[in-house]
């Protein structure tokens, strides 16, 4: 019997319509929980730019809190704070303890 080609198979995971992400909390994923610690916190909103899930929320040109339904702990909000004189704002902590 010949092998199906990829022509032949049933398509899988079709994305129907724009902005679907939304519907799942892809937070439930996390292993580390980014803290932030406002007071080591200089605005300089490098996290909300670099977080690739946009789980930074910013309201009047400021950060606020993570958005935790969607933030999957990936760090690099944590490695690209550059904090205040040397103190990060933003800590990763294990989930859960
Ligand atoms: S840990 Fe990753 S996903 Fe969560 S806020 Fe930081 S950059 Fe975004
Ligand atoms: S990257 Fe760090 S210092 Fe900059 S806004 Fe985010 S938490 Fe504050």
């Amino acid at each position: 019997m010949k092998a199906k080609g990829w022509r032949d198979l049933p398509p899988g995971s079709v994305v129907l319509e724009g902005g679907s992400a939304v519907k799942f909390k892809t937070g439930s994923w996390r292993a580390f929980r980014p803290i932030w610690i406002e007071e080591n916190c200089i605005q300089c909103l490098f996290c909300w730019i670099y977080c690739p899930d946009m789980a930074v929320e910013v309201k009047d040109g400021k950060r606020t809190e993570f958005d935790y339904d969607y933030c999957k702990g990936c760090g690099i909000c944590a490695l690209e704070c550059p904090g205040r004189k040397g103190q990060k704002a933003i800590v990763m902590a294990e989930e859960g303890k």
